[in-house]
């Protein structure tokens, strides 16, 4: 149930900008999803659908961004993308860590309509 707590924060995220904005409707919410969360595109787009609805996000479209995880070997410095299952330095070998990227879950920015007249809008 992690991903419906995430969806209704994201919701009410959109919901609040897009009415401190004076909009009429949220168009489009864009979402920066790391690897590393754990939560599932396909959750988030099944609990939107069910949660937005008498919301100003009711015909809202959800955009996402993936962040891969990224791994930095211990011996030599390199970074670089987790390849399937393999924690290996494709340089020379040595086993990779986790670094803090791909933990990255937010809102991007989000698009509103102010009376069908739309705009974009930064979220800060
Ligand atoms: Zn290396």
């Amino acid at each position: 149930m992690h991903e419906l707590s995430v969806t209704q924060s994201i919701l009410d995220m959109a919901v609040e900008e897009a009415k401190k904005a004076g909009a009429s409707s949220v168009d489009k919410i864009s979402i920066v999803l790391g690897e590393l969360t754990g939560i599932a595109e396909d959750c988030v787009r099944f609990y939107f659908d069910i949660i937005k609805k008498d919301t100003l996000a009711e015909n809202a479209q959800l955009s996402f961004s993936h962040v891969p995880a990224v791994l930095k070997c211990k011996k030599c410095g390199y970074e670089f993308e987790r390849q399937t299952f393999s924690f290996t330095c494709p340089k020379c070998g040595s086993p990779g860590v986790l670094i803090d990227k791909g933990k990255e879950l937010y809102i991007d920015h989000i698009e509103v309509s102010f009376d069908g007249n739309k705009v974009g809008k930064e979220h800060t």
